[in-house]
């Protein structure tokens, strides 16, 4: 296969999603489609040819043709996430390559089967990808979203998940918030374990595909719960985001 090339992209936009994220648009001068769930490599090189390459997962659908939006968590003390939170303006340049992925890819091919996408934090982020394309398509498979999230701020694109869920009978979102939920919360406040998987599951007339993103404990977790509950391992994909738990 073709080693995918590195090139200069351009920010366009840069938009305050929660008080620890961002999402960059990029124009791409080589966009190449992408299939909700792909990442970007991105690369930064400094004055004296010291790099640092992190992965960024999509947002964007492939619908959204000539850029991509990159949704970035400022982890603390995270080089490359400060560095573009902190460091980068519309206008400047940023040296990716991709779309780099196989496995953990939402195919159009199965948009007739169920769907359960569950995240951790920014492991919302390839997720929503699939979710905007899903849309766009007019897809009509029974998909839910198990949101985790320590607290209301750290709900990245809530109100778009929030307006999909209300235009669309077949797209179910479930919030967990694990440290603080806000006032009148009557939903889940805990991590997601398998009584909540369980429940989850039960939705389901057959066994959904399932795509589990975030953090690697949480997504260890989740996936071996799943598979305990009867979902086959070839219907569980997995993408580990970092070392930490929410
Ligand atoms: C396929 C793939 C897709 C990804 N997509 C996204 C995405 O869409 N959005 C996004 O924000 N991140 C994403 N990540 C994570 C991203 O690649 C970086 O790991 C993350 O931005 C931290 O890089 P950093 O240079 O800021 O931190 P580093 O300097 O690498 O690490 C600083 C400290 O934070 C810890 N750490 C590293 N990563 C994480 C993490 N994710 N959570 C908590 N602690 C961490 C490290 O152990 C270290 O102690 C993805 C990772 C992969 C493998």
């Amino acid at each position: 296969m073709e080693k995918i090339q590195w090139q200069i992209a351009r920010v366009k936009a840069i938009v305050q999603e929660t008080p620890h994220v961002k999402t960059f648009t990029l124009h791409l001068p080589q966009w190449i489609p992408h299939l909700p769930g792909q990442h970007y490599d991105l690369r930064l090189t400094a004055e004296d040819g010291y790099q640092a390459e992190r992965s960024y997962s999509i947002a964007s659908p492939p619908e959204k043709t000539g850029e991509i939006d990159l949704t970035v968590e400022l982890i603390e003390d995270g080089e490359v996430s400060s560095y573009l939170h902190e460091g980068i303006e519309p206008g400047d340049p940023l040296e990716v390559r991709g779309p780099i992925g196989g496995y953990f890819v939402w195919k159009d091919n199965m948009a007739n089967e169920p769907l359960l996408l569950i995240a951790g934090g920014s492991g919302v982020v390839p997720l929503m990808a699939m979710l905007r394309h899903r849309a766009k398509i007019g897809a009509a498979n029974p998909t839910t979203l198990l949101f985790s999230v320590r607290t209301a701020d750290d709900a990245i694109y809530r109100d778009e998940l929030e307006q999909l869920a209300k235009q669309d009978s077949q797209f179910e979102l479930i919030l967990t918030f694990t440290r603080k939920a806000p006032p009148g919360w009557t939903g889940y406040q805990r991590r997601v374990d398998q009584a909540m998987l369980t429940d989850v599951l039960k939705r389901f007339a057959s066994h959904p595909n399932g795509f589990v993103c975030g953090p690697t404990l949480l997504v260890e977790q989740v996936a071996n719960t799943l598979s305990d509950l009867g979902l086959p391992s070839t219907k569980i994909r997995t993408e580990r985001f970092g070392p930490t738990g929410t």
